[in-house]
């Protein structure tokens, strides 16, 4: 059994019965070979060794063969090898009439042979054999002399067949489990190997025809990018639950672990996979009962407590804001009374549903109480936004609702809170939307009224501040502030960081923190960062023509930017037009954009960086990107968040900085620190092996005109301390 499966195996490999390369063997067979030293010699070297040869000069007609080769033959010393049968008799019976063909046209139309075949030793076992042999002709072309190698290849093949099977059994185990287990390749994240039962699964999801793409699979990719980036930062992963999508509309839950292994020469994940979808679902229906209101299927109080919980903690790490609208239904009192209870229980399911058809699907419907609605809506930050909705509410409920053959008006008032304007938690959020909730009761019915003063003056201050960017942007009334780089080293500027700048006519300087998002959320981004852009080009080409060396300067690009359709084609046609290498400009992207449309981002810095415009991330160490797949978007170099640099002095945030410059560095990226204020943050990182410092102690942002200043000034230094 183990013999075929070689034997299989040694055929496969070339393609034919037993294994035959035609123009094998070099057939220089030494012509002097008759001397009895030369014997000496070949039984010598073969001393030891599993492998014989021999010879037959036809000329002198002598013929030798070493011992090694008569013991691989299976041949005492005193059989006559001149006799091919000779030669044959322990050759397996079933390669024997092949090995005899090969041998008698080596012999009679001098054709070498590479041959393996088995041998029978006269116990029954069964020994593999490699044999090689050639001729050498005289100028006339006479067969002159005949010479051969014999080597035992048993050990040989028997290691391959142990492999063989041991693989195939490990592959059987894996093929035929009762659970999927997949091998996937997280560089690109494809799905590589699929067993039996995984297959099967597979075949149920929805998702593109013939796809190995992982994500197309799962319905949160969020799921599988935090087990992807485990298993990458740790070679495995804990268990992990992931939800994948069914053609049937329903989905399956796995609990996941992964190893990382070599498959094929990748490293891939081993991903065992267990289903877990009852459980999810019991815990679903659980959840679901203990969130809602068994009369309308909306969310109870619990569960608007939680969610508005969950909103306040979002914004804090930067979601943003949301409103929470409270509504009470104007008539219903009468309508209970006078209709009875079962048309007031239909009625409020009317509302329930007309209120939920009117939100989004990340919104929260809640009946909070007898006639009173509430509701959290997700992403909206202006009073603009909440009251489009809170109008659009009081219409469709002012609509008459039928019930029960009985036509029923009921109408609303509705009081609103904003987050974060109207700060705190959610319990104070429901007494804010409760007041103006009884403000709009009073203003008369069918009304909404906003909560706090603060909260309109806010609103009122923020809409002027976006009608005074949009002039300023419309009368070139920014300007850019450099912030010198200096080398960790020798503290010698040896770049800079361009920064917007914005002189307000009556409020005096406004802190790029505070309309950088309010350029991005008005539209003004693209506008504004090209304007920056090209004042700093303005500025490059004017130091270039005065001959002051500034090295490169780094500019601030956002997300909206980079990814705004041409921006790529605009900077290399900016730069051309004003004679300005690209190799004087470097673009600085957050993390946070390079995840946000990772596909995208992509593309645009690589088309820079094959440009020659180097790639900067920006805030390093805030996002989640993982450091090895930096490299895929071009990236030069790393500015590591000041956050970090600030807090050196936690041991756990040193480490953490420590290990960024080191695997920064072995990716070939140059580390640049932000934010450095004290000689032991700038020590420190220099001891680490950061390449450049920014930060207030070597120089705050300063004007372009004293930026050139220190640049000139430094060059003058350079020019005399240097000896030539
Ligand atoms: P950033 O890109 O992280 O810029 C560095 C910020 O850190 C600058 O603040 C700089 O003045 C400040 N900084 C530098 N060294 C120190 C230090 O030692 N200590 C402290 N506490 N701060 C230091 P700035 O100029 O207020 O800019 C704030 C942010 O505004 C920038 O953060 C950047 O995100 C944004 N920004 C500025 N100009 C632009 C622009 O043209 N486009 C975009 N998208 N964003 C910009
Ligand atoms: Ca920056
Ligand atoms: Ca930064």
């Amino acid at each position: 059994m183990a013999d075929d499966h070689a034997r299989e195996n040694l055929m496969d490999d070339d393609g034919g019965a037993l294994a035959d390369s035609a123009g094998a063997p070099d057939s220089s067979g030494p012509t002097t070979l008759q001397n009895l030293s030369l014997r000496h010699s070949l039984e010598l070297a073969e001393r030891n060794g599993r492998s014989g040869s021999w010879f037959w000069d036809k000329v002198s007609d002598t013929s030798y063969m070493t011992p090694n080769a008569r013991a691989i033959l299976g041949l005492d010393m005193s059989v006559d090898i001149n006799v091919v049968e000779h030669l044959m008799a322990n050759i397996h019976p079933d390669d024997r009439e092949y090995v005899e063909r090969r041998v008698r046209s080596l012999f009679d139309d001098g054709q070498p042979f590479d041959l393996t075949c088995r041998i029978c030793d006269g116990d029954g076992t069964v020994r593999w054999m490699h044999a090689r042999a050639g001729v050498d002709a005289s100028d006339e072309g006479e067969l002159t002399t005949f010479a051969g190698s014999i080597d035992d290849t048993t050990d040989h093949v028997n290691t391959l067949n142990e492999l063989q099977t041991s693989e195939l059994r490990f592959r059987s185990l894996i093929e035929t489990a009762a659970f999927p287990i997949i091998i996937t390749r997280p560089s690109d994240r494809s799905l590589r190997y699929v067993n039996n039962i995984g297959r099967e699964i597979l075949e149920a999801l929805d998702a593109p025809e013939g796809t190995f793409y992982i994500p197309d699979f799962v319905v949160d990719v969020s799921q599988y990018e935090a087990l992807r980036a485990e298993i990458l930062a740790k070679g495995y992963s804990d268990t992990h639950e992931i939800e994948l999508r069914k053609k049937d509309g329903g989905s399956i839950w796995y609990q996941v672990r992964a190893v990382l292994i070599d498959y094929q020469g990748d490293p891939c994940a081993y991903t065992i996979m267990h289903d877990v979808t009852e459980r999810h679902e019991l815990e679903e229906q659980l959840r679901l009962q203990a969130a809602t209101d068994p009369l309308t299927g909306a969310a109870n109080r619990t569960e608007l407590a939680k969610q508005l919980d969950f909103a306040v903690a979002s914004c804090k790490r930067g979601a943003p804001g949301f409103a929470l609208l409270l509504l009470d239904l104007d008539n219903f009192k009468m309508v209970n009374d006078a209709l009875g209870h079962s048309v007031g229980d239909n009625l409020l399911n009317e509302v329930a549903r007309r209120l939920t058809s009117l939100v989004r699907e990340t919104d929260t419907v809640a009946r909070v109480g007898g006639d009173e609605f509430a509701i959290v809506a997700r992403h909206m930050e202006t009073v603009r936004g909440a009251s489009i909705l809170a109008e659009k509410i009081i219409a469709s409920l002012s609509v008459p609702f039928e019930l029960d053959g009985v036509v029923v008006n009921a109408g609303c008032s509705i009081g609103v809170a904003l987050h974060p304007w109207n700060d705190g938690d959610q319990e104070t959020l429901m007494r804010y939307a409760d007041i103006a909730l009884y403000r709009a009761k009073d203003d008369g019915r069918g009304r909404y009224a906003l909560f706090d003063e603060e909260l309109s003056r806010k609103a009122h201050e923020r809409m002027e501040l976006d009608r005074d960017l949009r002039v300023a942007l419309n009368e070139d009334g920014l300007s850019v502030a450099y912030q010198p780089r200096f080398d960790a080293q020798t503290h010698e500027p040896i770049a800079a960081e361009a920064l917007a700048r914005w002189e307000h006519p009556t409020r005096g300087p406004v802190g790029p923190d505070q309309f950088i998002p309010l350029a991005e959320e008005a539209g003004l981004i693209v506008t504004l960062e090209r304007q920056v852009f090209g004042k700093v080009v303005d500025d490059i080409s004017m130091w270039r023509s005065k001959g002051v060396v500034t090295g490169p300067i780094s500019v601030n690009f956002s997300a909206a930017h980079l990814m705004s359709a041409n921006a790529v084609d605009w900077v290399l046609n900016l730069l051309k037009e004003r004679g300005v290498p690209a190799s004087a400009v470097q673009i600085e992207v957050t993390e946070s954009t390079m995840i946000k449309d990772e596909h995208s981002a992509r593309s645009q810095t690589q088309r820079l960086a094959d440009a020659g415009v180097q790639i900067l991330i920006d805030d390093f160490g805030t996002g989640y990107s993982s450091l090895a797949y930096l490299n895929q978007f071009r990236a030069h170099k790393l500015k590591i968040d000041r956050s970090f640099i600030t807090n050196l002095k936690e041991v756990a945030n040193a480490t953490l900085v420590k290990q960024i410059v080191s695997i920064g560095k072995s990716l070939d990226l140059r580390i640049v620190a932000e934010g450095v204020e004290t000689e032991a943050q700038a020590d420190f990182l220099k001891a680490i092996g950061c390449d450049e410092l920014q930060g207030f102690l070597l120089s705050r942002p300063i004007p372009a005109d004293e930026f050139e200043a220190l640049m000139t000034h430094q060059h003058a230094q350079l020019l005399r301390t240097t000896p030539f």
